[in-house]
């Protein structure tokens, strides 16, 4: 039994929120329940107790997938705690060769672990903050309960953020700065100034607008020995209209505590306020202020945990930062002006200036993008040194896709040529291809796709194409039969609707290579399909699948070409840091003759109008989308569902058109059912839920009504709206929004001015976040460096080069073992699965 394990997949489960990690073979509770299960290992010494413990564990763990959030956090918080205690006792029942008293000796032996090793020389304290008295005993693994001041109460309200070790505080970045050099008395605040104000509560109150249910507003009054000013806050949405959560909210600020507000100074209704004011409640720490220095952490916490635990626990295992071994070659960090780790790790908690602080975050940002470009250009690398050296596109054998060519009714755009011809070129060469395309909603990728298959095709290869969604899967096939059918090239389909005799006969000459081409869904992954020489993976909106389904899909051949697709613009800054390994090709141009879609922001005053605009489209032969967010009412959001909207369309508005209706709960069929009746114009109108997002393409659809448009990413209405204008004719589309957020607003206009979804999706990532953009959860890059792409790409530049040059002269990291342990490390967190196994 390996302890260290045991103690990684913990903490990984912790990391990842208690989700039950799924690994290669098992989840986390079953291979929990499985160590437990087992007797402890033999040369371990347990009294009875910590037997009955174990044991007892092994059946909690069988229960752990049925177990609510709280009481899982509370199992693997115990479960680690008690862990900790036990392998101290061993420690201590073993005879030692350790010298006693020194410190690393007092370490656990942690060969191969991750992030954060522990130097064996103590580092040289950068600057003059390393605090050069450590703690006797403190080590980075050891639970916070153990800290002096922290309680075993303290410890589990720690737990709930993720925090049970000093590392794990240690890594706890603070999501913003109070910053106490703009601190000025209440009385001295000047409008146009942004300045921290201290003062003690002297009443707040939470309550919903008795005019607009779908606002809430946070008063807050304090005071100093100069003054008092009254802030607020506001919070749009029904769900803040709860008396529960305004209760939580209030109790947070109570009489006489101790409140810094940030903020830039306006004029209020009441007096002089702060503009959506940053607010912390300092606890009983107000004397400390001084000493914590001028800029303060604030920590993102959740309910009931208050703001000055995290603090303190943070500054008690700060010491601990001596301890972190800074893996990056001495070279390279003099080189590009890095800060040692231990001293970014301090300085990005308790920052001495502005100065230190943007420096130690720019250490800790190259730090994510670094080791992510190492691992994305290492696994190229291996990937290619596995490889057979094969060419996938021989064009002396046989002119498939020059037919292919003449039979397309359109002529290919620059950007479509352009973009076969880095394929062809990548086919031909020996090495494997991985290249994403990438190209706005109706840029034309799917033909791009075809060329690339029927190139393998003939050259002698069987090719496969994956869709996200049958609906999608259907579609291609369709196009492919429609185009194939000519060439007598013959194509199947794979979905997991595909009835069983026909799904065994497709299988069956996949496996002898009579079938050249299947197109599917995650049906094509399966393990009973199989190829005989699969050359070519192709799978479009690639963004849809995890990494495991398109490395499934891959492993079906001997490392054949693989080419992904997406029309999610990944901004363009997004795209280096988190496809570092792949060649990208964009397809930058639509196709001739397509008019930008109108496209309107409307308000509710304004549905008479765009009713007309309906009638007037279908009265010429056109059809329209209607797009809501929800499929019924739930929730008690008052959106119009789905069905109803459906119902009321069809019967009071337009009683002389046909509307049908398409949302998530259909099976396969049904949707399809419904989507061909649309595409034959048996219906006019297709009431619809965002199930037609992805990839739906009937050129007649004119024009699209999308409600709620707020609730809607940008991305995503993008997305929709590539649902109309695939013909010549004007298109429009409709955003209505009944939000009186003028942000909302200035959000949605932003679609009415671009068309461009590259900057759409850099918009989005400024309204939204990063963290909320599609697909970037999966590259492992946490917030904070995300963030820091749309301030300043130069990090992520340096990374990328300074990873290039090292992987050019030691692709194994051989000269540099830190660094591969990393990466080993982060790897193991990125796919969760090899850990467990
Ligand atoms: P997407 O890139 O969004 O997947 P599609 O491949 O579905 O786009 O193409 C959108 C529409 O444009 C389809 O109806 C397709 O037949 C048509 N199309 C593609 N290329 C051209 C072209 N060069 N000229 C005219 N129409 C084209
Ligand atoms: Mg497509």
């Amino acid at each position: 039994m390996d302890l260290q394990r045991l103690q990684r997949a913990l903490s990984l489960e912790a990391e990842v929120g208690f989700t039950d990690l799924r690994g290669r073979e098992q989840t986390f509770s079953q291979f929990l329940g499985s160590v437990f299960g087992q007797d402890p290992p033999s040369d371990w010494v347990l009294n009875g107790d910590d037997r009955r413990r174990w044991k007892e564990l092994g059946s909690r763990y069988t229960l752990y997938s049925e177990l609510e959030l709280p009481e899982r956090q509370h199992l693997v918080a115990e479960t680690r705690r008690w862990l900790e205690r036990v392998r101290r006792q061993q420690e201590l029942s073993r005879p030692s060769s350790h010298q006693p008293g020194s410190f690393a000796a007092s370490l656990p032996q942690r060969s191969g672990f991750p992030a954060v090793g522990v130097a064996t020389t103590p580092p040289e304290a950068g600057r003059s903050t390393i605090s050069p008295s450590l703690p006797a005993g403190l080590s980075l693994e050891q639970p916070l309960q153990f800290l002096k001041g922290i309680g075993p109460k303290s410890a589990e309200k720690l737990a709930q953020l993720g925090l049970h070790s000093v590392r794990d505080a240690l890594y706890y970045f603070p999501r913003d700065y109070l910053d106490y050099s703009r601190r000025v008395l209440i009385r001295q605040a000047k409008v146009g100034e942004t300045v921290t104000l201290v003062g003690t509560v002297k009443s707040c109150s939470c309550f919903t607008s008795p005019k607009n249910p779908s606002l809430t507003i946070f008063n807050l009054k304090i005071a100093d020995k100069s003054g008092v000013i009254t802030l607020s806050r506001f919070y749009s949405g029904r769900q803040f209209a709860q008396r529960s959560w305004q209760a939580s909210l209030e109790r947070q600020y109570p009489k006489g505590a101790l409140v810094a507000a940030s903020g830039l100074v306006k004029k209020g209704r009441l007096g002089l306020t702060l503009d959506n004011p940053q607010l912390e409640v300092l606890g009983g720490e107000g004397e400390e202020l001084d000493r914590l220095g001028k800029i303060l952490p604030v920590y993102p916490l959740s309910e009931g945990i208050p703001a000055d635990l995290v603090r303190k626990a943070v500054q008690l295992a700060l010491p601990a930062a001596a301890l972190v071994e800074d893996p990056l070659p001495a070279d390279l960090k003099r080189q590009l002006q890095l800060l040692d780790l231990p001293v970014a790790l301090q300085q990005i908690h308790f920052p001495e200036t502005r100065e230190l602080l943007a420096q130690a975050r720019r250490r800790l940002v190259f730090d994510e993008f670094f080791y992510l470009q190492l691992s994305l250009l290492q696994r190229r690398h291996r990937y290619r040194a596995q490889a057979q050296a094969i060419p996938r596109y021989q064009p002396a054998r046989g002119e498939l896709l020059d037919r292919f060519y003449q039979i397309l009714p359109f002529q290919l755009t620059a950007a479509q040529q352009r973009a076969i011809d880095e394929i062809l070129a990548d086919l031909r060469d020996p090495l494997p291809m991985n290249r994403l395309l990438q190209g706005d909603v109706g840029s034309g990728k799917t033909v791009v796709a075809v060329a690339a298959l029927l190139a393998a095709i003939q050259s002698g290869w069987q090719a496969a194409l994956m869709a996200p969604t049958e609906v999608l899967a259907e579609q291609h096939y369709r196009k492919l039969v429609e185009w194939l059918s000519q060439l007598q090239v013959p194509v199947e389909l794979l979905t997991g609707s595909t009835p069983p005799a026909k799904r065994r006969e497709i299988l069956r000459q996949l496996q002898t290579g009579e079938l050249p081409l299947v197109v599917g869904t995650h049906a094509l992954i399966q393990p009973a399909v199989q190829f005989r020489n699969l050359g070519l993976v192709v799978i479009d909106e690639q963004h849809r699948f995890g990494v495991e389904q398109r490395a499934a899909l891959q492993q079906k051949g001997d490392h054949p070409d693989v080419l992904t697709m997406t029309a999610t613009p990944i901004p363009r800054t997004l795209t280096l840091a988190l496809h570092g390994d792949l060649d990208v090709t964009q397809i930058d141009e639509l196709p001739p003759g397509r008019k930008p879609v109108h496209t309107l922001v409307a308000r509710p005053g304004d549905r008479l109008q765009v009713m007309r605009l309906i009638e007037r489209e279908i009265a010429q032969g056109r059809q329209a989308y209607v797009v809501l967010p929800l499929i019924e009412e739930s929730e008690k959001l008052d959106l119009k569902s789905a069905i109803e909207e459906h119902q009321r369309l069809q019967e009071k508005v337009f009683p002389q058109f046909r509307v049908g209706l398409l949302h998530g709960r259909l099976t396969s069929s049904e949707k399809e059912a419904v989507i061909a009746a649309f595409r034959r114009r048996e219906l006019d109108i297709l009431v619809s839920t965002t199930v037609v997002e992805v990839g739906v393409d009937v050129p007649n659809a004119s024009v699209m009504l999308v409600e709620h448009a707020e609730r809607f990413g940008l991305s995503q209405l993008h997305q929709l709206r590539g649902r109309v204008g695939r013909g010549s004719d004007q298109a429009y589309c409709i955003l209505m929004t009944g939000s009186k957020s003028e942000e909302a607003l200035r959000r949605l206009k932003v679609l009415e001015q671009s068309h461009d979804g590259f900057f759409i999706a850099e918009m989005d990532l400024r309204f939204r976040g990063p963290g909320e953009v599609m697909g970037t959860r999966q590259s492992g890059l946490p917030d904070f460096a995300l963030a820091s792409l749309m301030e300043d790409q130069e990090v992520l530049q340096l990374a990328r080069q300074a990873a290039e040059q090292l992987i050019v002269q030691d692709p194994d990291l051989k000269r540099w073992p830190p660094l591969s342990r990393i990466l080993e490390e982060r790897q193991a967190r990125l796919l969760g699965p090899g850990l467990l196994t």
